[in-house]
């Protein structure tokens, strides 16, 4: 066991974490050059097209130094927000992470959000120093940064960049040096824990778990503690990129991929302790605790009848993500559907997207909403995930909304923008202070509703880009709010409303309208758009009618022409939902997130 090094790789987006990941499988020889593509790790087309990490994958490396053989498990980890349950279920399996940070960006708010977890679980970190390629590049003024933000020692922090490899095999044999090697128990009962899980269409359910007190091996009984099924192991295989590569049994200390044959999908359950069947552990290893959505948006159908291939759909997702919630709802102008829970906004959209591409499917996702803790004054509580369920006005007693911490690191130079803007999203200042000269770091509380509402792109516009941000859910406070709702051509759609603060109604229910005039297409008939607050209308728009037939003005002649329009229209339908007699594109649905 003295020779596995189990680590993972942590940093901000974009600071290189996939690019050392494929420069150290590189370096160990895990691939040939010829084999060698960029980011190995990112192995869904979505990660690769948006050159970003969402499941965290692991590889198994050896290394030789000083003429001893190690093995090297890496388990690279995704950066964004959204993903931390999977970046602590990682940290769980590891005895130590290396802590990159971008020599020419410095620390952000994720760096910081991910060295707390990091702590919290005990682990080693080893501060890199990457991209010092970079002509803007300023290693030592990120040391500082380091030491000064972080409070880790960073005078042994070590420089790097993955791009050209320099630094490469000092970090490596740095993990060897640093990194302590598991601690465990080889001769006591199985105990391991999933840090991963996901759906082979071949091999059913796989699990990717770090054993901690004895063996794993194949024909073993075991069983999985948080519902006390038992299973046997059909095969157990390294993890690689590659090749897996088969093996008898994964020893203490070691990581490995189980194979259990389970079909039956919601049995394997990241952050799930597995252990001996005959001989069962008392504890597992650490809690189990299941990620918790925080935002919640109608999924639907375009063609209602695939209503059942999209609970199929979920329940398959759902093995590869083990954040994901979801229940069936009907909606009066989307009929049936799911209301999924996501982590954040954009796990919602790499859900979504998902869900299209992996299983084939058209779906309508509806603008999400957190949820809210309506008191009424027949003295229940209820949770409310969806807007247009919100209870009658004059049944409240009050409504409390979810608020959040947020951190944002920015340059001076953004300072006031990015205080206009939070100050604008109901933000309250807890703390600003000077990183250096040129950076500050401001904590504020706010209302997760805003974030939810466009607070995203508002902050990268209103700070060129430079600024970062992190969150955490912190508790429930009491707001003055009010149900907006959208009427189409005179009736309510419930899939349209949003639960907004009194004082801002009038202005979001006029930025609405006028939105959706922009996105509504012309139809046959004038359609009326209105936002109103119970029965009174604030506000109106009108979608005058198409008139003449879009083909007309494409005189006779060109044939091909003619088609291609009429394909696009096709093409633009199959993306339409009727709602009543009138239809409606996606991103109806989405601009009442729309604020300008
Ligand atoms: P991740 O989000 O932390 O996984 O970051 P990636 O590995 O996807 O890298 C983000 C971007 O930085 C990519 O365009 C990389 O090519 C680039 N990058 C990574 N390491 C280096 C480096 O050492 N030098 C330079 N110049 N660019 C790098
Ligand atoms: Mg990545």
């Amino acid at each position: 066991m003295d020779n596995i090094r189990n680590f993972s790789i942590i940093a901000h987006i974009d600071h290189g974490k996939s690019t050392l990941a494929d420069r150290i499988i590189q370096e160990c020889g895990a691939v040939s050059d010829r084999e060698l593509t960029k980011q190995m790790m990112d192995t869904m087309d979505i990660e690769q097209e948006r050159g970003i990490t969402i499941k965290a994958q692991s590889v198994r490396l050896d290394y030789v130094k000083d003429g001893k053989h190690y093995i090297l498990n890496l388990i690279d980890t995704p950066g964004h927000v959204d993903f931390s349950y999977e970046v602590s279920k990682s940290l769980a399996s590891s005895d130590g992470a290396l802590l990159i940070v971008d020599a020419a960006q410095g620390v952000e708010a994720q760096t910081i959000a991910n060295v707390y977890m990091a702590m919290e679980n005990n682990l080693t970190l080893i501060p890199v120093i990457n991209k010092i390629d970079l002509p803007a590049a300023e290693p030592e003024r990120v040391a500082e940064e380091i030491e000064t933000t972080i409070g880790i020692d960073a005078t042994d922090a070590v420089m790097i960049s993955a791009k050209t490899g320099v630094g490469i095999r000092e970090l490596i044999d740095a993990i060897v040096d640093r990194i302590p090697a598991p601690v465990g128990d080889p001769s006591a009962t199985t105990k391991a824990i999933i840090y991963d899980s996901w759906f082979d269409s071949y091999q059913g359910a796989m699990a990717l778990v770090r054993v901690f007190d004895g063996e794993i091996k194949t024909g073993q009984m075991v069983k999985l503690m948080h519902n006390n099924e038992n299973h046997q192991v059909l095969e157990l295989l390294y993890p690689h990129p590659l090749r897996r590569q088969k093996t008898q049994s994964i020893k203490s200390g070691e990581i490995g991929i189980v194979i259990l044959g389970v079909k039956e999908v919601g049995s394997i359950r990241v952050g799930d302790t597995i252990t001996d069947a005959r001989n069962p552990a008392k504890e597992p290893v650490g809690e189990y605790a299941p990620a918790k959505p925080f935002v919640f948006a109608g999924i639907y159908p375009i063609d209602t009848d695939e209503f059942e291939s999209v609970r199929d759909a979920l329940d398959k997702l759902k093995l590869n993500d083990s954040s994901l919630s979801y229940e069936p709802e009907t909606s009066i102008a989307l009929g049936f559907g799911f209301r999924v829970g996501f982590l954040g906004m954009l796990h919602m959209e790499v859900v979504k997207e998902r869900l299209e591409r992996e299983f084939n499917l058209d779906l309508i996702a509806t603008a999400p909403s957190v949820v809210y803790k309506v008191y009424k004054t027949d003295g229940t509580m209820v949770e409310v995930q969806n807007p247009s369920e919100l209870p009658e006005p004059q049944n409240i007693e009050r409504i409390e909304e979810p608020y959040v911490r947020a951190t944002v690191i920015v340059p001076t130079d953004y300072l006031g923008n990015v205080i206009t803007l939070l100050t604008a999203k109901r933000g309250m200042q807890e703390k600003m202070e000077y990183l250096n000269e040129t950076r500050v770091m401001l904590i504020y509380v706010m209302p997760m509703n805003e974030i939810v509402v466009d607070f995203y792109d508002k902050l990268k516009s209103t700070s060129k880009g430079y600024a970062s941000f992190d969150y955490d859910p912190i508790e429930f406070r009491q707001g003055d709010l009010v149900k907006l709702d959208v009427r189409v051509a005179g009736d309510v759609v419930d899939a349209l409303s949003v639960i907004v603060p009194r004082s801002s109604a009038e202005s979001r229910g006029r930025a609405l309208v006028t939105n959706m005039k922009e996105i509504v297409p012309r139809q046959l008939f004038e359609v009326a758009i209105q936002a109103s607050i119970g029965n009174r209308v604030i506000a109106r728009e009108t979608v005058k009618s198409m008139g003449k037939n879009v083909t007309a003005k494409c005189y006779g002649g060109d044939i091909s022409r003619k088609r291609k329009l009429l394909d696009k229209q096709k093409e633009g339908k199959k993306r339409m939902k009727a709602i009543g007699k009138v239809q409606l594109p996606q991103e109806a649905f989405m601009s009442v997130l729309k604020m300008d």
